[in-house]
């Protein structure tokens, strides 16, 4: 495969078909968050660099080169490199491992989905239709979903390779020039993505990689006046830079700014598979997850027998090493650490730990920040712990006496992500999902096997417009009005 393999150690930008990046370059370190190792090393990009990348997609955009691929043709190109990743989904899923830490099966998922976002919108490009609207006799009136133009992306580090695919392969399908900008400490499956577009006979700039610092690279990116659409994951505040940047330029963003994701536990719940599913939904990727399921919020009668059977689950959870694929990896890196472990403290302080809260250090990944899986009792709903993203295996507890209550506390945030609602009773779990204000709503699981089609976005401040799924090509065209009148 062209890929670098895991030896590779120095990531040069990929600027107008050219790698970027030689002794005159600075360059930032890139670690193993299992073991704290360095890995990789990449650019450290600036403005300059934004500037050449936009430029050269504004051309690559307008040539004809790109305007003669036919639609269909933009599909083929991406199931076929859904059909490379998927030859080369062990190598992909190692990447991923090590970049991000997380537990090799989970990476393999990774993987797997995004070879489907590619297959989804490879199917999808040539699918993008406009409509035929009734106006009067001797006016033929269409409408004509157009490309945007040069489109940026913003990746966070959590899920990168996913999060890539997601909106890359929409924005191909449907005849963009895209710009990534990978986040500074995973950068590896990116790197990988745009060796196989260098490779392929497209127009230079029709997909192009840059690395740095968010302040010196995403900053630039997000006010360029000549991006036309900026997709961005991450925190709210850097999303609120963002979308202001773009407002400066009157472009639209797409924003995916995580969440405090409430699983809902009636009492006649099917117990295990609720138990499974809340479990499982704070302990993915440690914790490190958008959608993560960080509040439970148990009816009153029922918690004492749920929450025992919950601890004795997370008590059996193994952590370790991603490629070691126990339950739990590796925080990502110092700084989310220490706050996580902060918050922790402030646990303490506010409630009780009923179980985990402990930091480890694992003999051969000593380098390595670990946290046992935490679940937090006894603090008010009204706390910062409470309403902020954690992002780590730490689940807060409350309590509800009926649905109204429920849907009080779910929507008591800021976030509205997604919700999990666990009840045999087919009216409450209509009723709460009718009122919870989530972008997402899973009855009786969480997560549904990942979604490829569903759309995903938050009410609130989870963000603004949605990914995957159909309705997520709209993020990446314009509609033209074209009306024809006619007669002899
Ligand atoms: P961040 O939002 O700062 O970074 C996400 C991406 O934005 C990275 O590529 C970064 O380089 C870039 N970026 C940073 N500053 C920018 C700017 N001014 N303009 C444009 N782009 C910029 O997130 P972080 O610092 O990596 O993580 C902090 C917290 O954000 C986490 O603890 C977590 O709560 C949250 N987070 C959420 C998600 C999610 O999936 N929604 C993902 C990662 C982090």
């Amino acid at each position: 495969m062209r890929g670098s393999g895991l030896t590779m150690k120095r990531i040069p930008m990929l600027i107008n078909g050219e790698w970027i990046g030689d002794d005159s370059h600075e360059w930032m370190p890139v670690y193993n968050p299992s073991n704290g190792k360095q890995i990789a090393e990449i650019v450290k990009g600036n403005k300059s660099h934004v500037d050449k990348a936009v430029a050269a997609a504004q051309i690559a955009f307008e040539s004809d080169e790109w305007r003669k691929v036919k639609a269909y043709e933009r599909g083929q190109l991406l199931v076929s490199f859904a059909s490379y990743i998927r030859d080369n989904a062990e190598q992909w899923s190692l990447w991923e491992c090590e970049d991000v830490g997380k537990p090799i099966s989970q990476a393999r998922s990774d993987v797997e989905a995004a070879a489907r976002y590619f297959e989804f919108y490879g199917g999808a490009a040539d699918k993008v239709m406009g409509e035929t609207i009734p106006i009067e006799e001797g006016i033929l009136n269409a409408t004509v979903l157009e490309p945007l133009g040069v489109t940026a992306h913003i990746i966070p580090w959590n899920y990168p390779l996913q999060i890539i695919s997601r909106s890359v392969a929409a924005a191909i399908a449907t005849g963009n020039a895209v710009i990534v900008k990978s986040a500074e400490d995973t950068p590896m499956t990116a790197h990988a993505i745009a060796e196989w577009f260098a490779a392929t006979d497209l127009p230079k700039g029709i997909f192009q990689h840059v690395t740095g610092l968010g302040v010196d690279v995403g900053g630039p990116l997000s006010a360029h006046p000549d991006i036309e659409h900026v997709t961005f994951t991450g925190s709210v505040n850097t999303g609120i830079a963002v979308m202001k940047a773009a407002a400066e330029n009157v472009v639209s963003v797409t924003l995916e700014l995580g969440g405090k994701s409430p699983n809902i536990v009636f009492a006649d719940a099917d117990e295990e598979k609720a138990l499974v599913g809340v479990v499982k939904a704070i302990i993915q990727n440690a914790g490190q997850t958008c959608s993560a399921g960080s509040r439970l919020l148990i009816e009153e009668s029922y918690k004492e027998k749920f929450l025992s059977k919950l601890v004795k689950k997370f008590s059996e959870l193994t952590i370790g090493p991603g490629i070691e694929d126990k339950d739990i990896g590796p925080i990502l890196n110092k700084r989310q650490y220490d706050q996580i472990m902060k918050r922790i403290v402030e646990a303490k302080n506010l409630g009780r730990i009923i179980t985990g809260g402990k930091s480890l250090s694992i003999e051969g990944s000593e380098g390595g920040f670990y946290i046992e899986p935490t679940v937090i009792d006894g603090i008010s709903h009204s706390c910062s712990l409470a309403q902020e993203e954690i992002f780590g295996p730490i689940l807060s507890v409350f309590t509800f006496k009926d649905p109204e209550e429920a849907i009080r506390l779910a929507n008591g945030t800021d976030f509205g992500l997604v919700a999990g609602i666990w009840t045999q009773n087919i009216d409450v779990a209509h009723y709460v999902a009718s009122k919870v204000k989530s972008g997402q709503v899973f009855i009786n699981n969480y997560g549904a096997a990942g979604g490829i089609q569903m759309p995903f976005g938050g009410y609130k401040k989870s963000g603004i417009g949605r990914e995957k799924g159909f309705v997520a090509l709209r993020n990446y065209t314009q509609i033209k009005n074209i009306a024809i009148k006619f007669g002899i």
